[in-house]
């Protein structure tokens, strides 16, 4: 993860919006004769940032939850005050396919402007059939429209809803959460996943395994549906608490076990044992103002593939900003600049079964990159806070430049 193989002076020459040649720009210029020269002036290159882990696709803001959170109110107050993740769902119910997508541009717009140019995206905040199916055709259109590549990711076990949970048992709390978490799951398994696995909206499926959320065995039952639908596994897994998702993720041979900030030396153990990639969501206990960061060096330590996230979200990680991520995977989880740029990018494009495609500057990849004001690229995790993006290209073409 700390070798970046760096080209000083180099060069792509790009064809048919793929790199058919990396090398000494003395070298590409001979190749080239005849064809356009792009000259960046010296500044740095890097391949399109691979956001792996993002619920792009939601509706209005947490404005309140975020001045709340500021005056030191707990989850639970924010959540009796009408916020939380529950305002999120209802006001991306309320909106119209045609809203969302236009909020979903914008928020794609943003992540070029940062210099990333795939991100994994999330349902999960419709939690209904007909609501998470539509959050899902949102992402096919804004995949069709927008230069952004959206890969995505079913998350229709990101809570219960509300409505489920008044319906069955008002009377008891606790058995009210169990009775209405069970039905609610056997329509995430007997009627979306069927629904979105015929329409194919989706690659990955994932599931909020926590306390309150979904338990391990629900989680199991969730996931171990999905995969018999042909869906790879992704699982929020030990944000809050240790309760054993990162084995299950290791039991299920999950693609990825994401946010892992409570995760033990076992964890890490299984998640090495069976292959599967750590993602790591600084920006989340950034944001939450915690200083639980997932250990890192840890798991590079144990030879794990560890891929860094924005976790770009309206509540707990209101960030699309990859530089912002590896300033804070350099700070707080102590990784090297070399290792923050390996995880937020080929790591990550491993993570979402592209590697051979994007996420480095090789012969026969996409030309899909990013150029930078500055000279080294440790600077992009230096100064912090400052937009550094110069342009953006996508398979060749300049879709963006500042
Ligand atoms: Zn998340």
């Amino acid at each position: 993860m700390s070798e970046l193989a760096i080209i000083r002076d180099g060069g792509m020459l790009i064809r048919d919006g793929k790199i058919e040649f990396v090398g000494p720009s003395d070298e590409i210029e001979k190749k080239s004769r005849g064809t356009e020269i792009v000259d960046v002036g010296g500044r740095v290159v890097l391949p399109g940032f691979v956001d792996a882990h993002t619920h792009l696709v939601f509706a209005g803001n947490r404005l309140d939850d975020f001045e709340r959170r500021a005056r030191g109110e707990s989850y639970q107050q924010i959540s009796k005050a009408g916020g939380g993740i529950w305002s999120t769902v209802e006001k991306t119910r309320a909106a119209s396919d045609h809203d969302l997508l236009v909020q979903a541009k914008k928020h794609a717009d943003w992540f070029l402007r940062c210099g990333t140019t795939t991100v994994e995206a999330k349902s999960g905040y419709g939690l209904t059939v007909e609501d998470e199916l539509k959050i899902l055709r949102v992402m096919r259109s804004l995949n069709e429209q927008s230069p952004l590549e959206i890969v995505p990711t079913f998350l229709g076990a990101h809570a219960v809803p509300r409505a489920v949970a008044q319906a069955i048992l008002p009377a008891s709390q606790d058995s009210q959460t169990g009775l209405s978490a069970s039905r609610y799951i056997e329509l995430v398994i007997d009627e979306m996943l069927p629904r979105l696995a015929e329409e194919k909206l989706a690659e990955f499926c994932d599931v909020f395994c926590e306390r309150g959320y979904f338990d391990v065995q629900q989680s199991r039952k969730i996931l171990s549906a999905a995969k018999e639908l042909g869906l790879e596994l992704r699982i929020h897994a030990d944000q809050l608490t240790n309760s054993g998702a990162a084995r299950l993720a290791a039991e299920l041979k999950a693609t990825t076990a994401d946010h892992l900030e409570k995760t033990d030396e076992q964890g890490i153990a299984a998640l090495k044992k069976a292959n599967v990639q750590p993602v790591l969501l600084p920006g989340s206990v950034y944001a939450l103002g915690s200083s639980d960061y997932p250990r890192a060096r840890e798991m590079i330590g144990a030879g794990l593939p560890v891929v860094i996230a924005t976790d770009f979200n309206p509540g707990s990680s209101p960030t699309p900003s990859m530089p912002m991520i590896l300033s804070l995977a350099c700070t707080q989880m102590k990784m090297s600049p070399a290792e923050a740029i390996t995880a937020a990018t080929i790591n990550a494009a491993y993570s979402l079964n592209r590697g051979d495609k994007i996420g480095s500057l090789e012969r026969g990849k996409l030309a899909n990159f990013s150029v930078f004001d500055c000279e080294d690229f440790r600077e992009i995790a230096y100064w912090f806070g400052m937009p550094q993006t110069h342009s953006v290209y996508v398979r060749g073409e300049r879709i963006a430049g500042f």
